[in-house]
């Protein structure tokens, strides 16, 4: 039985069992989860972030973009979740699939590597100050020694 529309239902956690045609979200665990909608009963948990899932809620109409699909499930379902309603997408082939994945790995590494890059700025900016500092002291010292040595 293929659903036409899931029902979004805000939590903290979200339950073991799942009632299908309900899309469970967690803000707080910035994740949600719904029963595969082709009926098949698997689950299916989307994390929300930038390069997975993102969530739009219009007063309690929700899409999650990008679209869901399920090849790793028997069924291959792949639709599509907006304002509440399921929209039923043409199945993928296999090139289709392994071009998506492909494409979802580059966004990964790229966001890790942008993570990677804000890191190495602090880090940057860390020791900067560190170095600022003991120049400083060795200024300090020179100025000490001088003293001492006049
Ligand atoms: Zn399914």
């Amino acid at each position: 039985m293929k659903l036409d529309a899931i029902k979004p239902k805000f939590v903290e956690f979200v339950p073991k069992v799942l009632e299908p045609g309900v899309l469970y979200i967690s803000q707080k665990y910035k994740t949600a989860s719904h029963l595969c909608a082709c009926g098949c009963g698997e689950k299916v948990v989307t994390p929300l972030s930038p390069v997975e899932w993102q969530l739009r809620n219009e007063g309690g109409l929700v899409s999650l973009y990008p679209s869901i699909g399920n090849w790793n499930y028997a069924c291959h379902s792949h639709y599509w979740i907006r304002r509440n309603r399921i929209a039923w997408s043409g199945g993928m082939t296999q090139q289709q699939i392994a071009r998506v994945q492909a494409r979802d790995r580059v966004d990964k590494t790229r966001y890790v590597a942008m993570v990677n890059k804000e890191k190495d700025r602090a880090a940057q900016a860390e020791s900067a100050k560190t170095e600022t500092l003991g120049s400083v002291i060795r200024r300090l010292w020179t100025a000490l020694l001088r003293w001492f040595g006049s």
